[in-house]
């Protein structure tokens, strides 16, 4: 461990970091936290401090933290070969057998998986899939991308377009054109209060259409989803969402590209939300569950009906020019490979999904009658409850009143870290997939009191 006092002057002076108030950590009033160590469900700090990380990093450490399976396979990979591309048929036996693992635990219909490094440039590529899709079966004019409000994507350029949360856009002159929005799939957030689930979800479908008819279905390529909405609420689909949205797709042949970054492998309780919620995408976006977070690396798996354009796409015009230095980067490759494995040996797909039926029951039981919790929501691992002024006519707090985050700050006291999410006063669970149910009673215990 490293013994340096300058260590947080350093940070201040040095380190640029991601999705964080430049300027108020600048001034030294942002809490800085220096993590050391991890073991299963907890990290720890510098300061000795051990958390329960109910949120698993960026909900992507799925198998825990401080499993040595993945850092032994890290480890022989590095020391036999830490790199070779992937370009031009190039493979190594960890990528080539986690290509075979991802393809075997994916939907039938999905045929191969491209490898790169992170979940926003997964998205990017598919994004640029879609368009050679088209161009290759004639349909130039054809490329416009729906996506949600609310939904999350990435921070590239077009990703950051899709992401429909004010905050990853603000200033940034994003979106892009050929990017539009539809509705958020939020039913506890629906404008009309007594509308049931279904009529809920009648509306989200009806809007949808009047978007396509509005803009034209031969100018729109592709849909893009997560199968439950992580960042921009941590919320499971209204009834029947799913299959009445993939139906107006089908028929109005556009193609649907699930982002299963947060769900995908086990997070739900399935393999993958797609299986969840019977959903038949052309293109999934994989990320963090892939490796648990030992490793960066992401992945496109595609449809048997796409791949088979890809095909002729090459056949009509040479090498497809897409690639990435570290496609398939061998050590990538082996934590996947190795994580992959654990998460069969230990049952957590199962485990998920009997450890978050749990954890809902019990927030639900220990918050349901609380005055300012509005709603108490989730699917597998992944939970979240929603704080309201007034309950009865569903007044939401001010923005400025920031009580996501302030019970986030006091739970964090508590010793256990939930994230409070970016947009509405929400705080949202997410732990590894090893939670146990006494790591479970003392999430729930915690945020009584920090709630309190
Ligand atoms: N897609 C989804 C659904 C995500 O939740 C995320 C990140 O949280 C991304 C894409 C982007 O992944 P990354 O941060 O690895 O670029």
């Amino acid at each position: 461990m490293l013994k340096n006092d300058q260590l947080e002057q350093w940070d201040r002076d040095n380190f640029f970091h991601p999705s964080t108030h430049l300027a108020e950590f600048a001034r030294g009033n942002l809490p800085q936290r220096v993590i050391t160590g991890g073991s299963g469900c907890h990290i720890e700090d510098r300061e000795g401090n051990r958390l329960l990380d109910a949120f698993a990093g960026l909900y992507c450490v799925n198998v825990g933290y401080g499993r040595q399976e993945i850092a032994e396979a890290i480890a022989d990979q590095a020391r036999e070969l830490a790199y070779y591309h992937a370009y031009v048929g190039h493979g190594t036996e960890a990528s080539i057998t986690l290509a075979k693992m991802v393809l075997d635990r994916a939907p039938d219909h999905m045929s191969k998986v491209y490898f790169g490094q992170s979940g926003s440039d997964a998205n990017e590529t598919n994004i640029k899939l879609v368009w050679y899709y088209n161009n290759i079966v004639g349909r130039p004019e054809k490329k416009k991308i729906i996506s949600r409000w609310r939904g999350y994507h990435g921070s590239g350029l077009m990703t950051g377009s899709l992401t429909g949360l004010e905050a990853f856009q603000k200033k940034f002159d994003l979106p892009l054109d050929r990017v539009i929005h539809t509705d958020a799939p939020y039913y506890f957030r629906r404008e009309t209060l007594d509308q049931t689930e279904e009529q809920f979800t009648a509306q989200c479908v009806a809007s949808l259409e009047a978007l396509i008819e509005q803009e034209g279905a031969d100018t729109i390529a592709a849909f893009i989803g997560e199968p439950a909405l992580g960042t921009g609420g941590l919320v499971p689909p209204p009834a029947g969402y799913w299959p009445a949205i993939q139906a107006v797709l089908d028929r109005h042949d556009i193609l649907l590209i699930a982002d299963e970054v947060v769900t995908g492998f086990g997070r739900l309780g399935t393999m993958f939300g797609s299986e969840h919620y019977g959903l038949k995408p052309d293109i999934i976006t994989i990320a963090k569950g892939l490796t648990s977070a030992y490793a960066p690396l992401s992945g496109s798996i595609v449809s048997d009906k796409v791949w088979a354009v890809l095909e002729q796409g090459t056949d009509e015009n040479g090498p497809i020019g897409h690639g990435w230095t570290y496609s398939a980067h061998p050590i990538g490759a082996a934590a996947g490979v190795a994580n992959l494995k654990l998460i069969d040996d230990l049952n957590l797909v199962q485990n998920a999904g009997e450890m978050g039926a749990y954890l809902k029951r019990t927030l639900t039981e220990a918050l349901g009658d609380h005055a300012h919790v509005g709603d108490i929501r989730g699917e597998g691992l992944l939970c979240a409850v929603e704080f309201v002024q007034d309950r009865d006519s569903r007044t939401f707090f001010d923005a400025g009143d920031k009580v996501g985050p302030t019970v986030a700050a006091k739970l964090l006291d508590e010793g256990v870290i939930g994230r409070a999410m970016p947009q509405g006063d929400i705080i949202g669970f997410a732990p590894p997939f090893c939670l146990t149910k006494d790591e479970a009673d003392e999430v729930v215990g915690k945020l009584v009191k920090a709630v309190a």
